[in-house]
This record gives C-alpha cells, sequence and structure tokens, in this order.
C-alpha cells in the first residue's frame, strides 16, 4: 500500500525506518530487502514530526518527503558517530529551503550541543563547505542524556545514556496511549539488563533495539559497543515489551543470513522484528503477532 507523507492524520504514533545498517552503508543485491543506508529513523507523534539520527538514510527521507515536511524540524542524535551524522549535508529539501529551521539535539556530550563537532567533520578538507553556508538555519541544542526534553509545543521526549564509546542517547515516546523506545547504539552489560534501562522501557508498545550482532559472534567484538538480538530478546522479556525491532544491522549480514536470523529470533519471541528500510510501522496497531507494516514503498 502507498501511503500519504503524513501517516499520523488520526494522532497515532508511527515510525518509519529510513536507515537500519549500522557501521558503514552497503548496496547490492544482498542487500535489497532490509537496506543499506545508516541509521536514520522518522518518528511521527500524529503530526509531529522528530528525526532521529542522520545517517545516509537521512537522503532518502528527504526525497521521499521533498518539500512535504515541517518548517521546523527536530534531529535527535543518539550520537555523533559518522554512521549517525554522515547524511546530514544530503537532506537536501530540508537543507536547501532558507526558511527551514533543524534543530539538533545532542545529549552525550556532558552537556555540550553538536555544534563543534559537526563543525570539525563538515569543514575542509574533509568536507567541502561548512553547514553554516548551508541555506537552512541550524540550531545546536545540547542536554545531558537522562534529562526529559520538552519542546516548544508541549511534547515532551524521555532519554536515557547508554553503554557506547563516547555515549550514546536512547530516546522514549509515549503519544496516544502508545510507548516507542528507541536504545541504539548500546552494548549490553553484565548482569544484563540494567535496572535504570529496564525501568525506562518498561511495557513499551515497541522497542527498537541494536542487534548489529550474534551471541556467536559477540565474543570477539566485545568493547566495540554494540549488542545482539539475544539480548535484545531478553530485555524485552524483562520489560513486558510488547513488540521488538533490530536495527543496525551488521554491513556484512546479507539479506539471507538475516531472515535466517529473523526465523530464529521470531522462535523466541514471535513479535519480534529485523527492520527493513523504508518500512512503516505503525506503533498503535501492535498486538498482531508481529507489527503491521503499512507501507513499503520503493
Ligand atoms: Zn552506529
Ligand atoms: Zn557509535
Amino acid at each position: 500500500m502507498i501511503m500519504s507523507n503524513s501517516p499520523c492524520q488520526d494522532g497515532g504514533l508511527t515510525l518509519r525506518f529510513w536507515g537500519v545498517r549500522g557501521s558503514t552503508p552497503v548496496c547490492g543485491s544482498d542487500y535489497a530487502e532490509f537496506g543499506g543506508s545508516t541509521p536514520c529513523l522518522e518518528v511521527r507523534c500524529g503530526e509531529r514530526l522528530f528525526l532521529i539520527d542522520a545517517g545516509s538514510g537521512l537522503f532518502n527521507c528527504g526525497q521521499h518527503h521533498r518539500a512535504d515536511l515541517p518548517k521546523e524540524i527536530d534531529l535527535l542524535f543518539s550520537h555523533l558517530h559518522f554512521d549517525h551524522t554522515g547524511g546530514l549535508p544530503f537532506f537536501k529539501p530540508a537543507v536547501f529551503d532558507g526558511e527551514r529551521v533543524i534543530n539538533t539535539w545532542c545529549g552525550n556530550l556532558d552537556g555540550a550541543s553538536a555544534e563543534a563537532s559537526l563543525g570539525r567533520l563538515y569543514a575542509p578538507p574533509l568536507f567541502p563547505v561548512t553547514l553554516d553556508i548551508l541555506p537552512c538555519q541550524m540550531k545546536h541544542h545540547g542536554f545531558r542524556a537522562g534529562e526529559t526534553l520538552t519542546f516548544p509545543d508541549g511534547m515532551e521526549v524521555d532519554t536515557l545514556l547508554l553503554n557506547h564509546p563516547q555515549g550514546s542517547v536512547g530516546y522514549r515516546f509515549d503519544h496516544g496511549g502508545k510507548r516507542l523506545c528507541v536504545i541504539s547504539d548500546i552494548e549490553h552489560s553484565d548482569p544484563w539488563p540494567s535496572p535504570e534501562l529496564r525501568a525506562f522501557v518498561e511495557g513499551a508498545d515497541l522497542l527498537v533495539y541494536d542487534g548489529m550482532f550474534t551471541d556467536c559472534e559477540y565474543p570477539t567484538c566485545r568493547g566495540w559497543g554494540h549488542s545482539t538480538w539475544q539480548k535484545g530478546v531478553e530485555l524485552a522479556r524483562a520489560a513486558n515489551v510488547k513488540a521488538l525491532g533490530i536495527i543496525h544491522l551488521h554491513p556484512a549480514h546479507t539479506d539471507a543470513m538475516l531472515r535466517r536470523v529473523e526465523a530464529e529470533m521470531q522462535a523466541e519471541m514471535p513479535t519480534a522484528f529485523i527492520a527493513r528500510e523504508r518500512a512503516l510501522v505503525d506503533v498503535g496497531t501492535i498486538g498482531t503477532p508481529r507489527p503491521r507494516v503499512v507501507a513499503r514503498s520503493a
């Protein structure tokens, strides 16, 4: 089903995956189903838009929406590693609109905003221009993970510091009686889960979680800042989460492998799934064996 660009006419809570690949983009026939773009998520609370992360998936988000975006956009960074920031200057319909305001929110730098870090990344010789040259107006806001973000329209988003090199920020959206938690990038702790994380995601209708590795792969990747789908299932069970979506997919994990992993995971938790790029999930309809993917256009 092809849907409109405004998925939440009824005031519901939806999530669209514009990029679900971790670390580096990939492309080719082995990645056609799950996609190769790095993290970018679109969250709609009714008409209210949030973007989480500016990985390479942000490009397709911009191409899809074109001018159909609010004049002011809130971009919530989980953190600033390159796979979460590399798409920012390529968000064309927003960046090249002189009327547009892009608020960036960064919570893993002791209260500092992303401005100085992005200024180092986007400057010659690493990038031909600085972000302040772009027509849109960027306003960079810093906060400390753990704080609740309160926006001028009264919308609130809860945050939590996650275990990742340089830290990362988890986000929780409560809207229309539904709860969505986005927990990536994170490496699980021992014991698992921590009481803080368990409380943060308690009762979520959908938990989006970093499942870059399998349990078999993890021992050789310990300390890299990522987790496994098995730990996602453990967290979901401990916190009475209704459905689980896995993102930050390893760049070497092909469609064939991910389909096998998904079947294995669904044997453990039938409402769990591996996120597919461009899939739109209506968080409000969860309760069936698997979140209803209401659109996946080309
Ligand atoms: Zn990452
Ligand atoms: Zn990272």
